[in-house]
Formats: C-alpha cells, structure tokens, sequence
C-alpha cells in the first residue's frame, strides 16, 4: 500500500502514548448478575472499559446469539453504575444507530472485516460523536488489505479507529486461531492507527492467555482485549478461553509490572 493511501490523521485514543487500554468482559452479555459481576472485578482492578456481545456473530444458527437490544440495557446500565466505558459488536447495518445510542465503542468483528457497507455505515453513525471503533482484522486478511478496509470508516468521517489483531486461520491446529504478533509493530509502522490484541480469541484456551497477552505487551500493543466471565464453565460462548474473575485480577497485575519497564501503564 502506497503512503497516500494510508490515513494519517491521529485518532483519539491510545496510540504509541505510554496507555495500554484493556477491553474486558464476557464473550456475551448474558444476565445482569452476570455482566455486573464483571464490571465490579474490572473497575475493582481500576480499569475503564467494558466489552460484551448483545449480537453474536456464531459460526451456527443453533448456538446462542445474544440477547439483543436487551443485552445493551444491561451493558449501559453497568457501565453506569461502574463508572466503566462499554464496548460491543455491531454485526448489521440496520443496528447502528440503536448500538451507537447505548455505548462508548462499536467494534467490528472478523467475520465483517470486509463488509464495506457496514463500515461506512459505522463511519457515518459515529461521524458527530467519534465514538472509538475498534476494528478487528479478518481472519484470512492482509495487513494491507485490513488498513485499506480501515479507509471505508474514516473516510466516511469517523477517524477514531484502533485496530485489533485477533488470529488467523491457518494450518494449526493447537491454538484457535494463530496470533499474528507482527501486526503491532507493522501497523504502526504503516499507519497512525493504535493496535488493541485480542489474545482470548486466537488462544482459545484459558492457560494460553498470560503468554499472549504479555507478548502483546512486549511487542508494544495500545491496548489488549480479554475475554473475563464469573463462571467460564457456564458461559453461553467461548468458554473455554474466558478467564475466571480472580485469574484475570491476577493478570492485570502482572501486566502492570510489564507495562512499567516499558515506561507504559495499564488503564
Ligand atoms: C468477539 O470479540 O466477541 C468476537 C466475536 O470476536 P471475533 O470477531 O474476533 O471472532
Ligand atoms: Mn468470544
């Protein structure tokens, strides 16, 4: 990709400033008692945002979906008591406007990468409010590719992109998806876009979190997301690879100490 086609306007959060962001939550919105007892871990933990899936994009129609506008009610109404920013996925057209009115960030998931009307849709709903949107990378995308895509939200008037790297599909078998750890340090090279890494989702694996997560640290990632939920054997998606509240407390301290010799603090 040409510099010229590369967007260099700075967007509003996170890049190469000493913050990494952690995006932290349950794969899915699933009760109130539930998403609650998340949000008290994570701002116990005095961190500042919240993930969690109303509209799940699974890979069959028979699994869990999310509960919709419902799962948004319950996303506000903890961001709000926790004093924590909420993020979550918009996976149609027709939801924008409706998603945008309940959060702080709309996030684009792998399998919409290349969904053109979608982002400019995005771009144009979170044109006034520039609202962040966190866009993951396809799963079988270039890099090149995944910032061209990137262009379709901001030149539709949002420039507060952050990109995440989420695994790609590949010939192994022994993670859920391979972590392209290259991605941060390409990206900024390439652009003025932050890099969030989504380590719960490549991993698939619970054990397998930490060593992403630091890794991501080390290679100089803006922010990590991290799949967290009360009780990970009862969870309604991707169970296998959410932390328990205590193993992600646990985590976050650890990765403060990282963060610290890099001159960076976890937020
Ligand atoms: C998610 O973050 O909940 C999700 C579905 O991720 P991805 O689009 O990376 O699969
Ligand atoms: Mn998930």
């Amino acid at each position: 990709m040409s510099n010229e086609t590369i967007n260099t306007s700075l967007p509003d959060l996170g890049t190469r400033t000493d913050e990494i962001t952690i995006f932290a939550g349950p794969c899915s919105i699933e009760t109130a008692e539930q998403f609650d007892s998340v949000a008290e871990c994570i701002a116990k933990a005095g961190l500042g945002w919240i993930r969690g899936g109303a509209f799940k994009p699974r890979t069959t129609p028979h699994s869990f979906q999310g509960l919709g506008e419902a799962g948004l009610e319950i996303m506000r109404s903890a961001g709000k008591t926790y004093n924590l920013k909420t993020l979550t996925e918009v996976v149609d057209s027709a939801h924008c406007e409706m998603v945008h009115s309940y959060v702080d960030g709309l996030q684009i998931g792998t399998r919409n990468m290349a969904n053109f009307s979608l982002l400019k849709n995005i771009g144009l709903v979170t044109a006034e409010s520039h609202k962040m949107v966190l866009f993951k990378r396809g799963m079988a995308a270039t890099i090149s590719e995944w910032l061209a895509a990137a262009e379709y939200i901001t030149i539709s008037g949002n420039e507060n992109v952050m990109m995440c790297e989420r695994g790609l599909r590949t010939f192994e078998t022994a993670t859920r998806f391979t972590l392209d750890i290259s991605a941060v340090p390409v990206i900024h090279k390439q652009s003025l876009f932050p890099v969030c890494v989504d380590v719960s989702h490549p991993a698939g694996a619970r054990d397998l979190v930490p060593s992403l997560a630091k890794a991501s640290v080390a290679a100089g990632c803006d922010a990590l997301m991290i799949e967290v939920h009360p009780n990970p054997q009862a969870a309604l998606s991707d169970g296998p690879q959410q932390l328990t509240l205590s193993q992600f407390s646990e985590l976050i301290e650890e990765l403060r100490e990282i963060a610290a010799v890099f001159g960076k603090k976890i937020v």
